[in-house]
């Protein structure tokens, strides 16, 4: 196949890519970070390892950030959405319904509260198709799980009134979409509770597992404090069986150095996704998802439909691009959830996307030469074909 690239790049013709397009910034996030060793080494000294003072102040600081009352720092994102379940009654044999694709970890902690998944299908923005959720609603559903999945957001303006009408207690899947928003209101306020994760390769990341639970109902938070950490209510009173599930506050030295940038790397996310939408958007072969105007998408994954995906990503990973699929397999057709009883074909949007989706990276450290490269990849791709 002829690649004019390769014709005017002689070490791409000898297999050397031009350029490498990483999927994981990280060695170049935590670069230069003196300071925060600074504040790390006169964190250890004081010894406040369990829910310390920079926990309490991480928890206030990331509420802010999200416009929650309360944010209650756990060790994981998966615990942040199985607290959320736990604390809004949630039990063995319920129902609880989720999108149809999603990252493991949602469906992880439905079944780990002993409830069962029930999937519904996504729409193009990747999140599940509110229209759909009523026929999936039974008298054994218990509440709903919208995963606002890449940095999107699930149309919580008509997924609220649905479950209010059928009593049934939202918990959010934020993980992917802190600040995301629907007309400048959060991912992760619109129901009972919004479940976020710290994971290294999360937008706002930290140096292990964590993850906050956001709430603005008091006894639920409560109920939250105890859950996580044993049901102590006092270092002598269990009030109720919890979980060990603190976040760690040497974590939260991290997030409290972090969290500052958060709003900045949703816009350096927001403008790479644009010049990519732009570009991209620009070939026929190439179809960008919607983007309601009224949405905030902070893009912690850039996916677009393509024509001839496989080749296409073949020929960018060949071309040091490390493009991805998200996922090539859904969660719903995974063999671990074989048990459930779903089968391909039954939720044909999901379904759909695994054959033409493409995922490139977009993060904060990603530079316009390595954006042009992608776009330039792509178009000589199509233009060889
Ligand atoms: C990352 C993620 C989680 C939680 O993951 P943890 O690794 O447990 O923090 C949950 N749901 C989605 C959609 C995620 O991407």
């Amino acid at each position: 196949m002829s690649d004019p690239a390769e014709k005017r790049d002689p070490a791409a013709a000898k297999g050397e890519p031009r350029m490498r397009v990483r999927y994981s910034y990280l060695p170049q996030q935590f670069a230069d970070i003196d300071d925060l060793w600074a504040e790390l080494k006169a964190f250890v000294a004081t010894g406040d390892f369990t829910l310390g003072m920079p926990l309490t102040e991480f928890e206030g600081r990331f509420a802010e950030l999200i416009g929650t009352r309360h944010a209650i720092g756990v060790n994981s994102g998966t615990d942040a959405i199985k607290l959320g379940l736990k604390a809004v009654g949630v039990s063995p044999g319920d129902e609880v319904i989720t999108a149809a694709n999603t990252f493991v970890a949602t469906v992880g902690a439905i079944n780990e509260v002993g409830a069962r998944p029930v999937f519904v299908d996504v729409d193009d923005t990747f999140c599940m198709d509110v229209g759909l959720v009523e026929a999936a609603i039974t008298e054994r559903t218990c509440a709903i799980v919208p995963v606002h999945f890449t940095g999107y957001m699930t149309d919580m303006r008509k997924l609220v009134p649905i479950a209010e009408r059928h009593g049934l207690p939202l918990v959010e899947d934020a993980c992917q979409s802190i600040l995301g928003a629907i007309e400048d209101r959060n991912a992760g306020t619109w129901g009972r509770a919004g479940a976020f994760s710290l994971h290294p390769l999360k937008n706002l990341n930290v140096w292990s597992d964590g993850g906050l639970i956001v709430t603005d109902d008091n006894a639920l938070a409560d109920h939250l404090r105890l859950l996580r950490n044993h049901g102590l209510s006092d270092r002598d009173t269990v009030s109720l069986l919890g979980y060990n599930s603190r976040l760690d506050t040497l974590q939260a030295v991290v997030g409290n150095w972090l969290i500052p940038q958060t709003r900045a790397i949703a816009e350096a996310r927001i403008a790479n996704a644009a010049y990519f939408d732009r570009h991209l958007g620009a070939l026929p072969q190439i179809r960008i998802p919607p983007r309601p105007a009224d949405m905030r998408i902070v893009y912690h994954l850039y996916i677009v439909f393509a024509e001839d995906r496989d080749a296409l990503l073949a020929h960018c990973v060949d071309r040091g691009i490390e493009a991805k699929v998200h996922y090539p397999v859904p969660i719903y057709r995974q063999p671990g959830l074989a048990h459930l009883g779903y089968k391909e074909g039954d939720f044909p949007v999901t379904d759909g996307h695994t054959h033409d989706i493409v995922t490139f990276p977009v993060d904060q450290h990603l530079s316009r030469e390595q954006q042009d490269y992608v776009i330039e990849t792509v178009r000589n791709f199509y233009a060889g074909r």
